[in-house]
């Protein structure tokens, strides 16, 4: 099983109608739905609201990959959970970033730059292509997929370059943008995933569930060794140069380094 947990600021459901009636149970109750069809997949959600924004330390230690919905609410995400996001990031759990969540805390805060890029709501088309068919996250889809209406995100994307880009897009308004990207993070990694803007119905899409469920069993951490972090004994028959020495001198001369 691979435990999930969808979070979402969930505001503009609640506070627009025509939105509320696009999503009922909210853009989390959503992806959700769509994505526990799949047996391997246990899924919580969370939102804003919840104490600790539902992302206590019991949660976050038992979810594999974080799915994160945000937009006009970033600055109502306290440090502290953004941090404990980043560190679990750092430790191995998976992120999936979609939409507006570019500018959420836990996002910028693990790629260090300031992400925004340009916009515009203006019911364009989107073509997304596949730029990296044989990558995990594309399995499956065709050369490229289109959304007849969605909002215009355009390039520059203040991001730093992608280890991986899977996806570009390609609006119809004449801009291009950087739409499905992948990093790695300490031991984690990271995927941002652009198509979602709360206006349009985009999470009940068979191609675009396809991909989340993809970009989850990518995100989640494989059954790796976690490393050795600082002084280590030499695997090799080495002379130690502190033999006979107390330990006092041997930590002494670690003092400064890591
Ligand atoms: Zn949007």
């Amino acid at each position: 099983m691979i435990n999930v947990t969808v979070w979402n600021e969930y505001f503009h459901e609640r506070k627009d109608e025509k939105i509320g009636k696009i999503y009922p149970k909210g853009i989390h109750g959503a992806i959700a739905e769509m994505l526990g069809r799949d047996e391997e997949f246990n899924i919580r959600t969370a939102t804003l609201d919840m104490p600790e924004h539902g992302l206590t330390d019991e949660v976050l230690e038992n979810t594999d990959v974080l799915i994160w919905w945000g937009h006009i609410k970033h600055g109502d995400v306290s440090e502290e959970v953004a941090e404990k996001v980043k560190k679990r990031v750092l430790d191995g759990m998976g992120l999936i970033v979609l939409h507006s969540g570019h500018l959420s805390k836990p996002f910028v805060k693990l790629m260090g730059t300031v992400c925004r890029s340009k916009w515009r709501e203006n019911d364009e088309k989107e073509r997304i292509w596949v730029i990296e068919p044989s990558h995990p996250i594309a399995d499956g889809l065709p050369e490229y997929i289109e959304i007849e209406e969605e909002e215009t995100y355009g390039e520059r994307f203040e991001i730093p370059a992608p280890d991986e880009l899977v996806f570009i897009s390609w609006f119809s308004g004449g801009e291009v943008f950087r739409s499905g990207c992948c990093y790695k993070r300490g031991l984690g990694k990271v995927f941002y995933f652009r198509p979602g803007h709360e206006g349009y119905p985009i999470y009940y899409r068979e191609d675009i569930i396809k991909i989340l469920s993809n970009a989850v069993r990518w995100a989640k951490a494989t059954n790796f060794t976690r490393p050795t972090l600082g002084h280590y004994e030499a695997i090799e028959n080495v002379k130690d140069k502190f033999e006979g020495k107390s330990e006092a001198e041997r930590t002494h001369a670690n003092l400064g380094k890591s």
